[in-house]
């Protein structure tokens, strides 16, 4: 076993190779495991694992929505992440705790089911080939699901389906990513991140109705930007808007903020990434590589 690949898995550290599972497992089979994406960065200070505490508390949200009992408590998945960057001496990485039905029977149910516990690492650099130069995106034809058919707010395996389809049907039609509406018809988000528009120099992105996931980045950038002093609003945001924004940006924790200078084969603003898109990615950066004074008990320093 080197000490360079390891990974947590019920409370053991072992040889990621060795964290495999039977095609039979119940959460491989019917997307019943539930998981979440955290990233660490490199820092003067050493790397820092941002909003660590935030993304373990959504972890054990997923959980309970789905009655799952992950038999260990958010301290100890928080010190086993921590403890799992440290000992894969990793610098900029990301980070996938996923807990799963360990479970090889054929049937759906989950009671009286195993459930594991896992938590990897690995080096990360950019979610989006295109992040600096800016994304063409397509409005789906697929509505983002919404809570009435699948908890939403919680990060569970069979969402990414809704997700998945979203950006088949994109890339096939040759744009970078897809941004999915509501079966309303408003914005919701991306199919692994949230949206911000910029409308007279004010930024918008869909509030807590518009069917998204409640993203920690999202959260970030609004307290942020309200931070500077700018005029943030969470609202329903039709899809014209999309097209009349003089910016347009998404955000998570792979995504960090990527501009989107095209949307269904209209330009957004001038097509240039705009100043306010800039000021939010300069921002962000400064906070999560460890270069701003604001928000030191948003970073965990491993
Ligand atoms: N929406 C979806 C569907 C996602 O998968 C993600 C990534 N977790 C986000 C939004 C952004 O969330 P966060 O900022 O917490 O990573």
């Amino acid at each position: 076993m080197t000490d360079e690949k390891l990974s947590w898995l019920n409370g053991n550290f072992i040889d990621e190779e060795k964290a495999v599972v039977p095609i039979m497992t119940h959460s491989l089979q019917y997307g019943s495991g539930i998981f979440e994406g955290i990233r660490g960065y490199e820092t003067p200070k050493g790397t820092e694992i941002f909003r660590l505490k935030e993304h373990v508390k959504r972890f054990f949200n997923t959980a309970k929505i789905y009655g799952m009992n992950l038999g260990f408590s958010e301290g100890d998945i928080e010190k086993a992440i921590i403890e799992i960057v440290r000992r894969n001496k990793l610098k900029s990485c990301y980070i996938r705790p996923f807990a799963f039905y360990d479970d090889h029977s054929v049937g759906v149910g989950t009671a009286g089911k195993k459930i594991s516990v896992y938590i990897g690492a690995f080096p990360f650099g950019k979610y989006f080939s295109a992040a600096d130069t800016g994304l063409k995106c397509k409005v789906s034809s697929w509505h983002r699901m919404e809570s009435s058919i699948l908890p939403i707010e919680a990060k569970a395996s069979g969402n990414y389906l809704n997700s998945v389809i979203a950006m088949k049907e994109a890339k096939a039609s040759g744009f970078d990513e897809a941004i999915l509406t509501s079966r309303d018809g408003y914005v919701a988000e991306g199919p692994g991140e949230n949206i911000f528009i910029v409308k007279d120099g004010a930024l918008l992105t869909p509030g807590r109705d518009s069917q998204i996931l409640l993203g920690i980045t999202r959260n970030t950038i609004i307290e942020l930007m309200k931070e500077n002093g700018m005029q943030v609003i969470e609202r329903f945001i039709h899809r014209e808007e999309l097209y009349t924004a003089d910016e347009a940006f998404f955000v998570g924790t792979a995504a960090e903020v990527t501009p989107i200078l095209n949307i269904d084969g209209i330009t957004i603003g001038d097509g240039k990434v705009g100043s306010i898109t800039k000021k939010v990615w300069e921002t962000y950066f400064n906070l999560v590589q460890g270069k701003s004074n604001t928000h030191q008990d948003y970073l965990t320093y491993v």
